[in-house]
């Protein structure tokens, strides 16, 4: 970490209270928005047209006030306005690292706070979102780890992110302008707070809305889930969701990954590989990603790098290996391997056919890189009451 200070940090508006009684539309699948819209007083023949419409002005252009959908009649904007909302999660702060990353700390129901980050690169920028509130998960390395779970995010509050993220660099396209395809914000990684196999329908219906052509229009292909190995979920995320995967692997023994990563106690090294092989998306062209921390003494010997090789070759799965120097956060128990340790260990990958490249580590200087996350929220878990009075949801 380093001591230096943010470029900028912006105090930005306090958030607003949702208006009492009205539905966000935001976060809904096309089903469930046609569902409301004719529960509030659209004709049913209407309702796919409508659906169709006001998705656009959402997801397409932007549009947060029913007053400037200007395809619906006037009557109509206004009995939407009577009963809806277009809510997404408030930016609180936003700091900016002299990397050009830049970091948000947002604001949700109920008051809880999650983070967001945007990486800009050369050829695409990243944003990495969240997906819940803490974590149930324990990972020793990891500062979100540390704080428990306050609640899942609905998926409002998932797609919400990305939408926060076009405000704030101004990508929105305006009608008739000619479309532009590079994006500042290009790719999205389910890498922030939270473990997302364990919110697995918000975080689906969101990343469907995020790809969806007739709005937010993101490729499948550049979208990627991470998780720490929720096995069970794993079939599953390549069918209801489609994306690119990237493990949590950290370590080759079982002894060394119940530690580090301690699901590894109900699904072992060898169940959470047979799941991997057997990812139907995988193949050469969308290979599975393993992210590998590296831990000074504890995971990062040259023994350890020839048995993820091993493990990966058993099981015949196209991966690539992304070695993560660990990022330290105040009182964590470990310490980043050497650069020459890092890159031994990404020597020894690399001769046995695989990509290893070494993340470059980003923001470090807010505190937004890799597993530097937390909110200053540090409630106690939830009871399913209060999350539904928080969120208006029943799931
Ligand atoms: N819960 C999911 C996604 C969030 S963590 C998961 O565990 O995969 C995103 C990535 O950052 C994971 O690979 C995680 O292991 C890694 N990470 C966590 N803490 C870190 C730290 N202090 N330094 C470097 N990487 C870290
Ligand atoms: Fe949770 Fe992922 Fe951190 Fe583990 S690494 S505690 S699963 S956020």
């Amino acid at each position: 970490m380093s001591p230096k200070a943010p470029i900028t940090q912006d105090v930005l508006t306090l958030p607003r209270k949702l208006p009492e009684g009205k539905i966000n539309l935001v976060g809904l699948t096309r089903d469930q928005l046609r569902a409301v819209l004719i529960e509030h007083g659209t004709p049913e023949k209407q309702a796919k047209m409508r659906t169709g419409q006001i998705w656009q002005w959402i997801y397409q252009w932007g549009v947060r006030d029913f007053a400037e959908m200007t395809n619906l009649a006037k009557a109509y904007r206004a009995q939407l306005a009577e009963n809806f909302v277009i809510e997404i999660p408030e930016v609180v702060t936003r700091q900016v690292s002299e990397d050009g990353t830049r970091k948000y700390l947002c604001r949700i129901a109920g008051g809880h706070e999650v983070e967001v980050v945007y990486i800009p690169e050369e050829d695409r920028g990243t944003l990495c979102i969240s997906s819940q509130v803490g974590c149930t998960l324990t990972c020793s390395f990891c500062h979100t780890g540390t704080q428990k779970l306050v609640r899942n995010l609905t998926a409002a509050e998932i797609v919400g992110q990305i939408m926060m993220a076009r405000d704030d660099l101004d990508e929105w396209p305006t009608p008739g302008a000619p479309k532009d395809e590079t994006r500042l914000l290009s790719n999205i990684v389910l890498m922030g707070m939270g473990e997302p196999l364990y919110n697995f329908e918000n975080v689906r219906d969101a990343m469907k809305i995020a790809m969806d052509p007739e709005g937010i229009s993101l490729s499948r292909r550049r979208i990627t889930l991470s998780t720490s190995g929720v096995v069970p979920e794993i079939a599953r995320t390549a069918e209801e969701i489609g994306c690119l995967l990237a493990i949590s692997f950290h370590a080759t023994t079982d002894e060394t990954r119940d530690v580090l990563v301690p699901i590894n106690k109900r699904w072992n090294i060898e169940e959470l590989l047979q799941a991997l092989a057997s990812y139907p998306n995988a193949s050469n062209s969308e290979r599975i990603t393993f992210e590998y921390v590296m831990l000074d003494g504890v995971n990062d010997s040259d023994e350890d790098a020839h048995r993820l090789i091993d493990h990966i070759k058993r099981y015949n799965i196209p991966a690539k290996i992304n070695l993560i120097p660990f990022n330290e956060w105040p009182g964590a128990p470990y310490k980043r391997s050497s650069n020459n340790r890092i890159r031994a260990f990404a020597n020894i990958i690399y001769h046995a056919g695989y990509a290893s490249p070494i993340r470059k580590t980003r923001g470090e200087d807010i505190m937004a890189a890799c597993g530097q996350l937390k909110s200053a929220t540090e409630r106690a878990r939830k009871s399913r009451k209060q999350i539904e009075a928080e969120t208006g949801l029943s799931r």
